[in-house]
């Protein structure tokens, strides 16, 4: 829970490479688990590491490290990709804030004790009003509705926040006034690195519980593994989560070195998503009828691995990014 967040707050001190490898291990097993670790490490807790005051850290540093789980709430239902349209305002009432409005689709908000939420102070200054709240779950006016029913990803909570006159302290500022689209563009940034790990974690998780299959079944005397046409399909999937897997390490390494990272977090995220979504479906078409049954992991992960081109960016706007980033290299 609390991978980066130092020792002195109850953490283990780790690096951000730590946070992906933990994210791809935990991703073999059950995506869904793995996403309440990517938010929690790469997004909650290294926000208020980084911006949070003295008072912030000391309150809500050892609790996310140990027993308090933290949702970030920025998408609202007319506010998705163009998420700085947000239509959640905190208006200034004497020494505190009155948030007013609602989110769509926050993760694991139906047991976090925290949430970091964006909103508009300053609706006249467009995006630039945008200031990033720190609520607790019990504040009066905060409404957390019932789990949505999905696809996949089902072990994680995914619910609509409302928000009615939410009174909040100036002190629940995180970072800066007006700085709140800086958060989640820089900090969805290394998330998406993170999303990036749960699919490579994930596609490796549904290949490592096809071959031993493959290798078991017989058909035409011979096992299914040791045809040509099978192996051929095996060795480019297997080739395809191993670039998908440097592309995510390359973009952690750039974060570590404190490079420029945005295009190769957006590559990593874009790829990733996209090798696992072939792998979920050639397993299971190599798994014949057994693939298509419930009784078998590959049916789950093919649910599960949908939601990697849609959130901390869909498919469209991961392209939109690298190609502004090739726009201004090549410009120069
Ligand atoms: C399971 C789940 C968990 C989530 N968790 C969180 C969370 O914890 N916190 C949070 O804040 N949000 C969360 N989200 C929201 C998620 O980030 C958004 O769903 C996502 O950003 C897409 O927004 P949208 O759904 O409104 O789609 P839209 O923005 O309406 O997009 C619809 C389609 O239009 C395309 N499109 C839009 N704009 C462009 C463009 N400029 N160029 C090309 N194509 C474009 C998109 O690629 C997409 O195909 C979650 C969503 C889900 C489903």
């Amino acid at each position: 829970m609390g991978i980066q967040i130092g020792t002195e707050y109850g953490g283990t001190a780790c690096n951000f490479m730590t946070t992906i490898l933990t994210i791809e291990e935990i991703s073999k097993v059950d995506p869904a688990v793995a996403v309440f670790v990517e938010i929690q490490n790469t997004l909650i807790n290294n926000v208020i590491k980084k911006l949070g005051t003295n008072e912030q850290k000391k309150t809500y540093l050892p609790q996310l490290a140990s027993n308090m789980i933290g949702s970030f709430a920025l998408t609202e239902s007319t506010a998705g990709s163009d998420a700085f349209s947000l239509k959640t305002i905190a208006t200034p009432d004497g020494s505190d804030f009155l948030l007013n409005g609602s989110k769509m689709w926050i993760s694991s908000a139906d047991i976090a004790g925290l949430f970091l939420v964006m909103a508009n102070a300053n609706p006249s200054a467009g995006y630039k009003g945008i200031t990033c709240f720190l609520v607790d779950r019990t504040t009066p006016g905060l409404t957390i509705a019932i789990p949505e029913k999905k696809l996949g990803m089902r072990s994680s909570g995914t619910c609509m926040l409302t928000f009615d006159n939410v009174r909040v302290p100036k002190t629940a500022i995180l970072g800066e006034y007006g700085k709140g689209y800086k958060i989640a563009a820089g900090f969805l940034n290394e998330g998406r690195i993170g999303i990036g790990a749960q699919m490579i974690g994930l596609a490796q998780g549904c290949f490592d519980a096809t071959i031993p299959y493959l290798m078991e079944r017989t058909q035409f005397g011979k096992p299914v593994f040791s045809f040509q046409g099978m192996q051929h399909q095996i060795a480019t999937i297997a080739t395809q989560i191993e670039a998908a897997r440097m592309l995510v390490y390359n973009a952690a390494r750039l974060v570590e070195a404190g490079e420029a990272f945005t295009m190769q977090a957006a590559m990593a995220k874009w790829y990733s998503a996209d090798v696992a979504q072939q792998t979920c479906i050639k397993c299971i078409d190599w798994m014949g009828g057994v693939g298509f049954s419930q009784d078998f992991i590959q049916e789950k992960f093919y649910r599960d691995v949908k939601i990697g081109s849609i959130y901390e960016g869909t498919y469209n706007m991961q392209l939109n990014t690298i190609a502004k980033h090739l726009e201004k290299l090549y410009k120069q």
